[in-house]
Formats: structure tokens, sequence, C-alpha cells
């Protein structure tokens, strides 16, 4: 199912080459939040991804996060997010494509023009998919997660990640 499928993989987000993005056109990255820049439910960004974001932003890039966790409690991330200057939307509702379109709107971009990075088939790949972005799968960066998304599991396994 090519709705299914990441135009790319990577490890990590350090690992998705960022500069072969801006010169194929790329002015956007959309990064999942959970399992993707951080572990689930942390509350706190590793300092190297702060330094990732604030790099991609020098670069020219425009970055925002788009998550369907509930973020209120967590102070700190969003401080974080808050002194980058990172627009953070939550819940998303991943993969339905309103959050995808609104986030597109606050970015001032095109879907062609952005890349989404995200850890998970039904949510990030799925949505990226259904509104024409690229989208780079990555490996999920804790082993604690949603029971939900413990189920996803399992599908993503049926499908191939892949
Ligand atoms: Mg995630």
């Amino acid at each position: 199912m090519s709705v299914l499928r990441p135009d790319d993989t990577a490890p990590s987000v350090h690992d998705v080459d960022y500069e072969g993005l801006w010169d194929n056109g790329f002015r956007g990255v959309i990064f999942d939040l959970d399992n993707t820049l951080c572990p689930w439910h942390e509350d706190g960004l590793e300092p190297e991804v702060v330094d990732l974001l604030a790099k991609l932003q020098r670069r020219g890039f425009r970055v925002l996060v788009l998550s369907n966790g509930r973020l209120r409690r967590r102070r700190h991330l969003l401080g974080q997010f808050r002194e980058l200057q990172v627009p953070v939307m939550w819940p998303a509702g991943k993969p339905c494509i309103r959050g995808f379109r609104r986030a597109l709107a606050t970015m001032e971009l095109a879907a062609l023009q952005v890349v989404m990075v995200g850890d998970q088939v039904f949510t990030d790949v799925l949505g990226a998919n259904r509104v024409g972005m690229a989208v780079v799968l990555v490996s999920p960066v804790g082993p604690r997660e949603q029971f939900l998304t413990r189920i996803l599991r399992r599908l993503e396994r049926c499908v191939g990640r892949v």
C-alpha cells in the first residue's frame, strides 16, 4: 500500500539528509514529537536535539512540531520549543489531514516544500502521504509506548515498515 510507504528511512532525526532536502527545494520540516524528537512522555529535549532544530532554522528551514499527544503538563518541553520559536501543534489527530493543513498554513509553505519526519506508519507516514508531503520514517527513540501505539506497531509489522 503506497500510502503507508515512507519516501526514506533513517535511524534517527540526526541521520536525515537535510542538506540534500534543501538542495531539492524543501524549505520546511515537520517533526513528530514522541519517540521521534524525544522518548514518549519525556518532559524535555536532549541538547543535541535542541542544537539540531536551531541548526535547521539557521539553515533557513521552517520547523514545526505536530503531535498527537496531550502536552499541557510538559511545561519544560513546551518552554524549550517556545525559546526556539518552533510552533507546536497538538493534539494533531494524525493521520487526519486537518492538522497537516494547519501546519502548512502556519509555515506558509506548500506540501511539496515540506518533509514530515516521524516514527509511526499509521499516523506520520499515512497522514503525510495523504496531503502529498514527503516523509522520512525514523526508528523510535524510546522503548516506552502508549497502548494504542503498541497495537499499531503490530499492524506495522504486518504491512512492513518500508
Ligand atoms: Mg511518534
